[in-house]
């Protein structure tokens, strides 16, 4: 287990390899972090010796899987400070998105009603409001960036009115990096009897995040983000708005009691857990929380930000490179969006990728944002708590050898 931040990379296994003859240099974090030594083996001992098909059994195994996920559900509960009837599992941040549109959103939007996203919003938290709007006969309002790719604060403020029912955006954007003022947005939304929906997918294992300060009324984020396994996801709900959902899907270990024609439902947050849970990777996702409390967030925090600090500044050194999103400071998270004039930025990954470093290219999932920043594509670097300078040091030399190549 980490004992300082120099050696947290030696708790991934993974990252001690090499790719194409050279150190990997993971810095793909905003897609999938990758998993410490701690979660791999607690799915492995869950597998070897705990495995059992949870709130069903009597018998002992059953007894101990369906303790192990309950525990979990109120670790993430702590971690966000929130209850424990307040977290329901998903299968990742979309499922959760998903689950409000359709289950909340459907429910409370009537027509000529409004829903305000924003231009920087990842597909899953566009698409499915897009759908709610066209079921719903409400309207879909955006708001726009500034110049230095932050929300419009001002159009925010104009576009909320009465019709206002939903407001849905996400905490950090996984193409700027930007960090959205939530809780001002919140307050701000609820002034006018709006629903406040986050997308916590690139801020939760950033910073903390804390529910009763926060005070929007769902937030959605992804096991496999916060060095948790794949497959398993969050949805925060205040508990008074979760017992007004509806659940999306049905079937099993929901229910209260089925008769021929009508069924009773479990309450909140069983009522939306239908069907074989993945119990594997919620006691996986237990364990990442545990060890990003073990190295703490000061320490995350303060890594991350140096990291950021250096990749901003020795890209923006490199001519012919142009940095997308906020200037580095207390509104940019961890990661860096970039274009190098004249080379697409599949091009770019794939010269960086022989010198070992993983970086995404492409519309990142945010294609309104990209026709927004003139673009079509770009190439992102994306830090988590075991990148190190030297990863950042890696990243530019093989920017400029991947300029001379191609210049
Ligand atoms: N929202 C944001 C901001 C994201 O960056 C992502 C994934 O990249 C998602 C939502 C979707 O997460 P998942 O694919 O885990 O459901």
């Amino acid at each position: 287990m980490v004992k300082d931040i120099a050696t947290a990379r030696n708790d991934f296994p993974i990252l001690s390899q090499q790719i194409n003859g050279q150190p990997l240099t993971y810095l793909d974090n905003a897609a999938t972090t990758q998993k410490p030594r701690s979660v791999i083996d607690a799915l492995t001992h869950y597998y070897e010796f705990d495995n059992a098909n949870i709130h069903r059994g009597v018998y002992t195994l059953a007894e101990r899987a369906t303790e192990q996920y309950e525990q979990v559900r109120q670790q993430v509960a702590d971690f966000i400070h929130a209850d424990r009837d307040e977290i329901v599992f998903t299968r990742g941040t979309t499922t959760s998105l998903n689950w409000i549109a359709l289950g909340f959103g459907a429910q409370v939007l009537q027509p000529g009603d409004d829903i305000i996203i924003t231009v920087m919003e990842h597909h899953s938290n566009l698409v499915p409001w897009q759908q709610v709007a066209l079921q719903t006969g409400a309207n879909l309002r955006y708001v726009e960036l500034t110049a230095d790719g932050e929300l419009d604060l001002a159009q925010y403020r104009q576009l909320l009115s009465k019709k206002t029912k939903i407001v849905a955006f996400t905490h950090v954007s996984n193409v700027l990096g930007t960090i959205n003022p939530v809780q001002l947005m919140t307050q701000l939304a609820h002034e006018v009897g709006a629903y406040v929906v986050v997308d916590g997918a690139q801020a939760v294992g950033h910073f903390p995040v804390d529910m009763t300060s926060l005070d929007c009324d769902f937030y959605a984020f992804s096991g496999h983000k916060v060095y948790g396994p794949t497959g398993v996801g969050v949805l925060y709900g205040k508990r008074e708005w979760l017992k007004k959902m509806n659940p999306v899907e049905f079937g099993g270990e929901m229910i209260n009691l089925v008769q021929r024609e009508i069924t009773d439902f479990k309450a909140a947050p069983e009522k939306f857990e239908a069907g074989t849970m993945p119990i594997a990777q919620v006691i996986g996702l237990g364990a990442a929380l545990t060890y990003i409390q073990k190295i703490g967030w000061s320490t995350i925090e303060t890594q991350e930000r140096r990291v950021t600090a250096a990749a901003y500044q020795l890209l923006k050194e490199i001519p012919g490179v142009e940095i997308y999103g906020p200037e580095m400071g207390p509104h940019r998270s961890a990661l860096v969006t970039f274009n190098l004039k004249g080379v697409h930025p599949h091009d770019l990954a794939t010269v960086l990728d022989t010198q070992g470093v993983a970086v995404r290219a492409g519309h990142h999932c945010a294609q309104p944002l990209m026709q927004t920043l003139g673009v079509s594509a770009t190439t992102r670097a994306s830090f988590g708590l075991y990148n190190q300078l030297s990863d950042v040091k890696r990243l530019a030399a093989a920017v400029r050898a991947a300029k001379e190549f191609f210049q």
